[in-house]
């Protein structure tokens, strides 16, 4: 039985987001400094409207009842800057989970972030899964009030068959992750393409090329490809969701591995 994200939305929240004295938390798990981007400092969220069978963080999001803390926007934003500061790092991120799934907490994140003269010198990466945006284009203009965001929309596979059968959710809201696209790029908000091409053939990719042509011709040149990453907790979720990649990346030698 095929899933729609955005009735999961409501299961979700119910267990990773919470307000306090008219303030959004969400819950969170880890806060870390990362190597990617060159250097950036992560907030690992819980909770997520997706079921990807290749998802790092699937232990954490299908248990969102028992997983994490609740943080407030401004709580986030003292912890991201200091680990960016105390490592010159010049981007903060939120991972782990879904980040626009607790709305009034992300956009406060980001107003807090300002406060404190981020914007300035650093830059917010939001990796996103793109459902949310692209359903509601008053999100993407809400995020273009912070000028030092940029969006990362990761596609879940290059169609709409491939999205259902990786995520598990149904295959119509594939197309929401590229309406994203359009609702940022319209908003005015930087952004770019990612797809997850594990699963996808070069006919796929040629499929996901002309759609994302069809958007904006720059997208085509910005699309960066997306690896399944075999961690141990991955290849247990892949075998249990029968998903075989067609390439993948092994994290003892970070080569490239084929025929998974
Ligand atoms: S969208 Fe990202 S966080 Fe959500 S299930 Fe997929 S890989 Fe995991």
């Amino acid at each position: 039985m095929r899933y729609n994200p955005l009735q999961l939305l409501n299961e979700v929240v119910k267990h990773v987001v919470r307000e306090r004295d008219g303030v959004e938390e969400r819950k969170y798990y880890r806060f870390r400094p990362s190597r990617f981007y060159g250097g950036s400092a992560v907030a690992d969220a819980v909770g997520c409207i997706l079921k990807c069978g290749f998802c790092w963080g699937w232990r954490v999001n299908s248990s969102p009842e028992s997983c994490g803390e609740f943080y407030s926007p401004s709580e986030v934003a003292v912890k991201l800057i200091s680990i960016a500061r105390s490592r010159g790092y010049r981007y903060a991120r939120v991972s782990g989970g879904e980040p626009t799934i607790a709305r009034r907490h992300l956009i406060q994140l980001l107003a807090e972030l300002r406060a404190r003269g981020f914007g300035k010198n650093y830059t917010f990466i939001l990796e996103t899964n793109g459902i949310l945006i692209g359903y509601d284009p008053s999100y993407a203009r809400e995020l273009a009030e912070y000028s030092f965001i940029h969006v990362r929309v990761s596609i879940k596979g290059c169609t709409p068959e491939i999205f259902e059968t990786i995520t598990g959710a149904d295959r119509s809201f594939f197309e929401l992750q590229l309406r994203a696209l359009k609702n940022l790029l319209d908003a005015g908000v930087s952004v770019h393409p990612a797809v997850m091409v594990s699963f996808c053939s070069r006919e796929d990719v040629e499929y996901l090329t002309e759609r994302l042509r069809d958007i904006d011709e720059r997208l085509v040149h910005q699309l960066e490809d997306e690896v399944v990453i075999l961690y141990p907790h991955v290849v247990e979720l892949l075998k249990r969701r029968g998903l075989r990649p067609r390439i993948a990346i092994d994290p003892r030698s970070w080569n490239y591995v084929t025929e998974v």
